[in-house]
């Protein structure tokens, strides 16, 4: 019998478990990414939940276990760097681990790529359906043809630009902007992630196993027609929105000049009306992302392991197979994309008096604050 072909566009988190599960399954997957090789920059993301039974029928479990950090919580800090106090990050009897971003996109690459195809360096051109097939053209590559194509390609995904049309039919800005950077020094305290707010902004260093990163997440209309891969637009966007801050905002922001590698996105919500036309669907953040709040990366685990078993139950009928998956992992996807109003209240208030108020119920709920590390003790006299 012939191998069933898969073109799987993005080796982010969906990408690559997607193709791990199809060659579980017979399928032959090819996955074509943009990026040269696999990018080193984010913030480290939960894997939680159902995710984490994937993950442990993929084999990957110990891998994820052994690239986990070990935060157990967040100090809010003043501009002096003085701790208000202590919030748990309760990670209960290791049935989630906060993995860095990098780290699980690169185990899941290893898991799929030695029966998967990956072509890095590379994108798709252009797509054309017919009723057995999807002609493909590259960049680079020469044309193919293949049964199926899935877009896992993200938040910008342009193989939902090419089937279902522009973004600013089912992309919504969400008011805030994040980048994240590898700050190339230890974090002051592995188990802590201090957090420093202005109004409409917030800046974390998140302790990765031993190196810090800065996350700084803030509000903003949405910046008509910036390209988030014009990195030297996107540092000045951060410089500008974080300048005059007080904590360790001087250094943070010196580093974030020199960085090379940064990650920076819009806040923004996808939401499709169906996640598949024809021979080409959708995965990941591609079709229903929530950004920061939304349980992404969990959400793209489960989802390929879903989509894969439903072409495997009916891989003679893709129409039935690609409507299965969309009712599986809808009801997964739905609750994911309310609650986010809290989380960027309690993460990023717009004003002073919401910091303070956030603040003040914080003390109230959280245990008293830990000594200040030398880090913050340092910065307390600049
Ligand atoms: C570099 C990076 C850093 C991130 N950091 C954070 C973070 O700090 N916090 C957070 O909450 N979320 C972050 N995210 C998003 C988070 O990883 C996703 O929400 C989640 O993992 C969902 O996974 P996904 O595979 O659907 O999408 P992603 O993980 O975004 O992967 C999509 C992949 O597709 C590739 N791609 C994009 N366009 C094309 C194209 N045209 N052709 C081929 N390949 C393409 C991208 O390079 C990427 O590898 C980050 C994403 C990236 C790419």
């Amino acid at each position: 019998m012939k191998q069933r072909t898969v073109l799987i566009s993005g080796a982010g988190v969906a990408g690559p478990a997607l193709a791990y599960w199809l060659t579980r399954y017979g399928f032959q997957p090819t996955v074509v990414e943009r990026s040269e090789g696999q990018r080193s920059s984010g913030n480290p993301v939960d894997v939680r939940g159902e995710a984490m039974d994937v993950a442990e029928r993929m084999g990957v479990l110990p891998r994820l276990r052994e690239a986990a950090t070990s935060v157990s919580g967040m100090a809010l800090v003043t501009a002096s760097g003085r701790r208000l106090g202590q919030l748990p990050v309760g990670r209960p009897n290791g049935a989630e681990v906060e993995v860095p971003r990098a780290d699980l996109a690169a185990i899941l690459y290893d898991a799929a790529r030695e029966h998967a195809e990956f072509l890095f360096g590379d994108f798709i051109t252009a797509l054309r359906q017919d009723a057995d097939g999807v002609d493909v053209t590259f960049a680079k590559g020469a044309p193919r043809r293949f049964d199926l194509v899935v877009g896992a390609d993200g938040l910008h995904s342009a193989v939902r630009r090419m089937v279902f049309g522009p973004a600013s039919g089912y992309v919504r800005h969400l008011g805030m902007y994040v980048a994240t950077l590898q700050l190339g020094y230890p974090a002051a305290d592995p188990g802590t992630v201090p957090m420093y707010n202005m109004p409409g902004r917030s800046v974390s260093v998140h302790p990765v196993n031993g190196n810090a990163m800065a996350a700084f997440i803030f509000r903003s209309p949405a910046i008509p027609g910036l390209d988030n891969r014009d990195t030297a637009a996107c540092k000045q966007i951060v410089l500008d929105a974080y300048r005059g801050g007080g904590w360790e905002l001087p250094s943070l922001l010196d580093r974030l000049r020199a960085a090379d590698d940064l990650y920076f996105d819009s806040v923004s919500r996808v939401r499709l009306p169906a996640w598949s036309q024809g021979r080409a669907a959708l995965l990941g953040d591609a079709a229903s992302c929530m950004s920061l709040f939304g349980n992404g990366s969990s959400l793209a685990i489960t989802g390929a392991a879903t989509l894969a078993r439903a072409l495997n139950a009916t891989p003679d009928d893709y129409a039935t197979a690609l409507r299965t998956y969309e009712t599986e992992h809808r009801v997964r996807v739905r609750p994911a994309q309310r609650g986010r109003l809290i989380a960027g209240a309690l993460l990023v208030p717009a004003t002073r008096a919401g910091i303070t108020a956030r603040d003040l119920a914080i003390r109230l709920l959280a245990r008293p604050p830990a000594p200040a590390s030398p880090r913050t003790q340092q910065n307390t006299k600049r």
